[in-house]
């Protein structure tokens, strides 16, 4: 599970996040979404401490994440992060991204990293890639390998955000099938995302940020079908 509470962050005198609180259940998904400069990607960056909240508190799994004196690397481990852009290591073929992390930050034997790495990648649909480096893949098979990095490291939690708003309209449904997927096998996600569709039919729960606060949470069907503010109604109005 991640916890959010009272999480207050602001870039020098302009406050970012005024105040969330948000609750993402063991084995669900929450999808955030929310106009440009409302606070989405640093929410989710206060989830793996990319960035610490002025106040409030992060938990993961209970575990106060923003407690003084929190070993960021072992939080690291227990929360994967998918970015819009990949990320990846250029010069590295696949399997040393998926590989790396394991043997250097946990400490993995080669060969049971790469066992880990082959049945990741295989899980996110990419076999017989394993010795090419990423500009020999297309963007979303970057984005699969990126995914299956993540993965490798067995995280409880795992944040996307836009992971999909960098890539060729033709590419998006195969990463969104990953993520589909992964959710269905009850991985506790946080997904922002500008994917409509997505979030109605994946997620357990919507939650609309603007301007820094949480104006709605709820299950997508009354998310959707019957939104309680005028910024929500506003704002679906213009996506949809
Ligand atoms: P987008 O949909 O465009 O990705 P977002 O909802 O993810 O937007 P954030 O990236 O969280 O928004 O940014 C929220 C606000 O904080 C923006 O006004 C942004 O300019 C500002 N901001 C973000 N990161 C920093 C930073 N490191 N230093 C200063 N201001 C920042
Ligand atoms: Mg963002």
């Amino acid at each position: 599970a991640v916890r959010f509470e009272d999480v207050r962050k602001s870039y020098g005198a302009t406050p970012v996040l005024r105040g969330v609180g948000l609750e993402v259940a063991g084995g669900t998904t929450t999808c955030v979404i929310g106009p440009s400069g409302s606070g989405k990607s640093t929410l989710l960056r206060c989830a793996n401490l990319l960035e610490v909240p002025d106040s409030g508190r992060v938990l993961i799994g209970g575990e106060a994440i923003t407690a003084p004196g929190a070993d960021v690397d072992r939080i690291r481990t227990r929360v994967g992060m998918v970015f819009q852009r990949f990320h990846l290591f250029p010069h590295h073929t696949v399997l040393d991204n998926v590989t790396l992390a394991l043997r250097q930050v946990l400490g993995t034997p080669r060969e049971k990293a790469v066992e880990i790495a082959r049945s990741r990648l295989a899980e996110v649909g990419l076999t017989g890639v394993e010795d090419r480096r990423p500009h020999q893949l297309s963007g979303g098979q970057q984005q699969r390998v990126a995914i299956a990095r993540s993965l490798a490291m067995d995280p409880e939690v795992m944040l996307f955000d836009e992971a999909t708003s960098a890539l060729d309209p033709e590419l998006v449904k195969g990463v969104l099938a990953v993520m589909r997927d992964l959710a269905g096998r009850g991985m506790t996600m946080l997904v922002v995302t500008h994917e409509m569709r997505f979030a109605r039919e994946v997620a357990h729960q919507v939650a609309f940020l603007d301007g820094g606060r949480l104006l709605e949470t709820a299950p997508p069907e009354q998310f959707f079908d019957a939104p309680r503010s005028e910024r929500l109604r506003g704002f679906l109005d213009q996506v949809l």
